[in-house]
């Protein structure tokens, strides 16, 4: 079912279904989307201090009568505000927004060169007062990560990059299920560019949407996903899919869409 989790490397329980707020605007708009995800059985959003709209995401929080220990919260550090101090200043900013005591899941946005390991020391600090119930990265790709694994006390519990069916990454997924740290998939309907014959085709066998063949090829794949949408019936329609299992066959067919094709930016060459 929707409110289905997976266990982190450190016991804490992760729901593999989230609703992503990237581009959802504060205010009406992500309170809205909030509630009517919580109303479907959602559990967990994904938001970032970049989004802009932390304060909205608080609020939908506050006004949903939930239980804080049925929800789970995932905020990101900017880049701009990567260093240690620098971080530690940003995380009591995204919890002031957010009117949360702790945070379910700090990430580290991107992997800003000669930062990110002194940024994630703010996590790893973050962590052990309580803060935080798990920590980890986003964009971190195998260079980053045997990095940072080289240093660190705490192996991230998640690592949050693009996944979808053109970009499936398998020597970066091997390499995070190896060391206990999961996978989460961004951008996993293709930012809407659902129009892939095969992944329709799949959808017409099992009475099925492209957009859920892609988000159930996620959970059988072993990857937490977070689809945005900002329209009730959509937001419903992406968690309609705990009730069919692609074949071994269809999933190898989908498998075999990968092409390495980016469609945000590469975590070995960004500038912002
Ligand atoms: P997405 O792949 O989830 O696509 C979202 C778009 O797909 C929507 O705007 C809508 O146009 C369309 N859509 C949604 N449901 C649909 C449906 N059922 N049928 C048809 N069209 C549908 O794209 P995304 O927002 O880029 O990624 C999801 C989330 O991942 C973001 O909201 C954000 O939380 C996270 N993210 C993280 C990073 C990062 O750097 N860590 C980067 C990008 C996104």
């Amino acid at each position: 079912s929707i409110t289905q989790t997976t266990e982190l490397n450190n016991g804490i329980q992760m729901p593999w279904l989230g609703l992503g707020v990237y581009k959802t605007q504060d205010g009406a708009q992500v309170e809205q989307a909030i509630a009517d995800a919580l109303e479907i059985g959602y559990r967990s959003i994904d938001t970032a201090a970049i989004y802009g709209n932390e304060e909205g995401v608080g609020r939908a929080v506050a006004s949903s009568g939930l239980a804080r220990e049925e929800l789970f919260i995932t905020t990101k550090v900017w880049n701009s505000n990567q260093g240690f101090e620098s971080t530690l200043k940003a995380f009591e900013e995204s919890r002031r927004k957010l009117k949360l005591e702790t945070i379910d899941l700090y990430l580290v946005h991107w992997p800003v060169a000669g930062k990110y390991k002194e940024t994630y020391r703010a996590l790893e600090k973050l962590y052990k007062e309580g803060y935080v119930r798990a920590i980890g990265v986003s964009n971190f790709l195998i260079p980053h990560l045997d990095d940072l694994l080289g240093s660190c006390e705490i192996v991230p519990a998640v690592n949050q990059v693009e996944f979808q069916p053109f970009l499936t990454q398998p020597d970066l997924q091997s390499y995070c299920k190896d060391r206990g740290i999961q996978l989460e998939a961004w951008s996993p309907l293709l930012q809407g560019n659902l129009d892939v014959p095969l992944l329709q085709e799949i959808g017409r066998a099992h009475g099925k949407s492209a957009a859920q063949v892609i988000l159930r090829w996620d959970l059988q794949s072993g990857i937490v996903t977070i689809p945005k949408s900002v329209t009730k019936s959509r937001i419903a329609e992406n968690a309609d899919v705990f009730d069919f299992e692609l074949t071994a066959e269809e999933m190898a067919s989908i498998n075999a869409l990968n092409e390495g094709r980016r469609l945000g930016s590469d975590p070995m060459n960004f500038n912002f």
